[in-house]
């Protein structure tokens, strides 16, 4: 079982202490700003949860609550604002937004050196060439992050099969790997013999939206399997369940390392916004060499 509960609570600590350093060193204190439209009650948990991580790491948040009817100008407005403000060093526009506002234009309006979600054309292209100083998505790195404490920092050579070509975690998730020099296979909804290119992974990346899809036979015996999936179904007695992309109860016989879900993947991306927050603001102010 790879535990992403405790390994990103760990993370989060050495984010505490770095943030910190900079406080002492440069009398700074990271700020990120989370904007949510309307009443979705998915979005307002992972906001609520948010908030609070980024208070407990030391840092400040500023939370906008916008009412479902707000304008696509206006939260434009509302970015420009955020954009131009330097007690702000990260702003997340919490996704999905309501039918009548353009989500790209949205994502396209925040400064690059501030979009902490890493959805930004140019950020995604920093990501594609491999520039440092990329903001990355937040749910790929966490994938990277738990693949490495599994099996160790060096990557290289590993075939990743990646089910999912998102631009949220499939497509980013590839191009980090590839940097890590994995051999990656991107697999989608149109794949053929998926089951057959799964199988000859020695990491897989589910990233689908799919209950239980993977089954233990797409797994190589001793692969590694990480599962971004959440998907809400109900339980034998009717109670709500969350469950991944990966049928985690067939296939943790047969794999390495598998990720669990909830406690996976889901706390390491939380972390990894307060990581890429506080990347944000050292790159912001010119500061090198605290690292997270
Ligand atoms: P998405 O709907 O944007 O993309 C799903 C991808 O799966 C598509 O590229 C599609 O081609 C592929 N797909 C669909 N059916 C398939 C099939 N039968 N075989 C192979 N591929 C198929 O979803 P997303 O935003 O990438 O999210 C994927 C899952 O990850 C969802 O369950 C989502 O809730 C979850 N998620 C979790 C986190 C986290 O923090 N843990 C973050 C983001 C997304």
């Amino acid at each position: 079982m790879i535990d992403g509960k405790a390994i990103a609570s760990e993370l989060r600590d050495r984010i505490s202490s770095a943030v910190a350093v900079l406080k002492e060193d440069h009398g700074l204190i990271p700020g990120l700003a989370v904007v949510i439209v309307g009443e979705d009650a998915a979005s307002q948990v992972y906001v609520r949860n948010k908030t609070r991580q980024t208070r407990e790491a030391g840092m400040n948040s500023y939370e906008y609550k916008l009412p479902e009817d707000t304008s696509e100008g206006e939260l434009l407005g509302e970015i420009d604002r955020l954009n131009n403000d330097s007690n702000v060093n990260g702003i997340l526009v919490q996704l999905p937004l309501p039918e009548h506002i353009d989500e790209s234009a949205i994502i396209a309006a925040i400064s690059p050196e501030k979009d902490v979600d890493g959805f930004h054309a140019v950020n995604s292209g920093r990501l594609m060439i491999g520039e440092n100083g990329a903001l990355v998505p937040c749910t790929p790195q966490g994938c990277v992050i738990l693949a490495k404490r599994h099996l160790g920092s060096d990557l290289s050579g590993k075939h990743v099969v990646v089910i999912g070509r998102s631009n949220i975690v499939g497509k980013p998730v590839a191009m980090l790997l590839l940097q890590e020099n994995c051999t990656v296979t991107i697999t989608h909804s149109k794949t053929r013999k998926l089951e057959e290119i799964c199988k000859e992974a020695d990491i897989v990346i589910a990233a689908v939206g799919r209950a239980k899809m993977v089954k233990a036979d797409w797994i190589k015996p001793g692969a590694t399997v990480i599962d971004v999936g959440i998907n809400r179904t109900t339980n034998s007695d009717g109670r709500a369940k969350l469950v991944g992309d990966v049928d985690f109860e067939e296939a943790v016989e047969v794999a390495g390392g598998i990720t669990p879900v909830p406690g996976g993947v889901g706390p390491m991306t939380i972390a990894c916004l307060l990581r890429n927050t506080f990347k944000a603001t050292c790159h912001q102010n010119n500061i090198s060499g605290i690292d997270v």
